[in-house]
């Protein structure tokens, strides 16, 4: 198969179902607690079409800019077939492509597919004990517990055999990832998603305060600020939460946008580091932990990189203490930010 450049053509096909998927879009990606940035996707399947999200396109903007692009269903499936990305194959006026995860969706026979990287599911997809944690949460529901496994074609593949051996599966909880979940149309996909939701709800842990006198100091060098949302001071001031960041990488988006490692710089940090910084002498981080004393954000971060540190803030709150957990291994980390990292990444807002 060649690439195909399609023509700018309607990206909104008036269908009733066609404005159900964007209002649930919508929703769903004003929820920070189910997407943040520009992750998350929903699919509806029209006519032998998958209407997919474009890659690197906000849910929050579906109902203002074209955020869905057509493929036919069956040419998915024959690009899995052939091990060959669809996302690499099309793209739609100058930038519009097909989410990596299209052929995941493809491979789900249901009209509507909704992924989320819920914190409260991760919270869960991190443990190495998820499926027996879950298996009492999800008591009921016809559902399936995917091992870490890197998104795009792996992925579908595995999803694909799971529903061979389950195929009345609608949701997967993805190990290190996310959720999925499978209806018939945006109503039913919805109810199951809130249904999840409410069971796998964790009330995150509460957290000191942060150290304002230290954060004041350091955000009086230049280029830095105090983040506009006080919980994120958290991953500075939970104890908890610092020591699940040591211990690695906890799923693809944190690597991908927060780095491999997570700049975490000691309370009697000195303010010359920071000076250091402003005066180019070190390549300053886009934000900055200091144990104990809180977060401090520089000027040029983007809105999907700070949704994305948010995100890992509510996760490592609802991880509890001495839960077993799962990290990304170094092939893993290696992989996503290898070969997927511009894909995910482009373009922000
Ligand atoms: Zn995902």
């Amino acid at each position: 198969m060649n690439v195909a450049t399609q023509p700018k053509l309607s990206l909104r096909p008036q269908r009733e179902e066609f404005a159900s998927l964007l209002n649930l879009s919508r929703r769903v990606g004003c929820d920070p607690q189910l997407v943040q940035g520009n992750n998350g996707n929903i699919s509806l399947k029209l006519d032998g079409v998958l209407w997919i999200k474009a890659s690197g396109k906000w849910l929050a903007d579906a109902k203002q800019e074209d955020t869905f692009v057509p493929v036919e269903l069956a040419v998915v499936k024959e690009s899995l077939r052939r091990n060959v990305e669809i996302a690499q194959l099309y793209t739609w006026g100058d930038e519009l492509r097909p989410s990596i995860e299209t052929a995941m969706h493809a491979v789900l026979p249901h009209r509507v597919v909704l992924h989320v990287h819920s914190v409260n599911t991760i919270a869960w997809a991190v443990r190495r004990d998820g499926p027996s944690q879950l298996s009492k949460r999800l008591a009921g529901l016809d559902w399936r517990w995917v091992p870490y496994i890197s998104s795009g074609i792996p992925l579908a593949k595995k999803i694909e055999k799971l529903l061979s051996a389950g195929p009345e599966t609608n949701v997967f909880i993805l190990g290190n990832h996310g959720l999925v979940i499978c209806g018939n149309d945006c109503e039913a996909a919805e109810a199951l998603l809130d249904d999840i939701e409410r069971r796998l709800a964790i009330i995150p842990r509460q957290s000191p305060g942060p150290e304002a006198d230290l954060l004041a100091a350091l955000t009086g060098c230049s280029h830095w600020r105090f983040p506009d949302i006080p919980a994120l001071h958290a991953l500075g001031t939970d104890p908890v939460s610092r020591m699940i960041l040591k211990g690695g990488v906890l799923y693809p988006c944190q690597a991908i946008f927060l780095g491999p490692r997570i700049p975490m710089l000691p309370f009697s940090v000195r303010l010359s580091r920071f000076a250091g910084y402003s005066n180019g002498e070190a390549e300053a981080p886009n934000y900055a932990i200091i144990e104990g004393g809180g977060v401090v954000v520089n000027e040029k971060i983007n809105s999907a990189e700070y949704a994305t540190l948010i995100g890992l803030m509510q996760i490592v709150q609802r991880v509890e203490e001495f839960a077993p957990l799962r990290y990304l291994t170094v092939t893993e980390i290696a992989s996503v930010l290898g070969d997927r990292t511009n894909r995910y990444r482009q373009p922000f807002r």
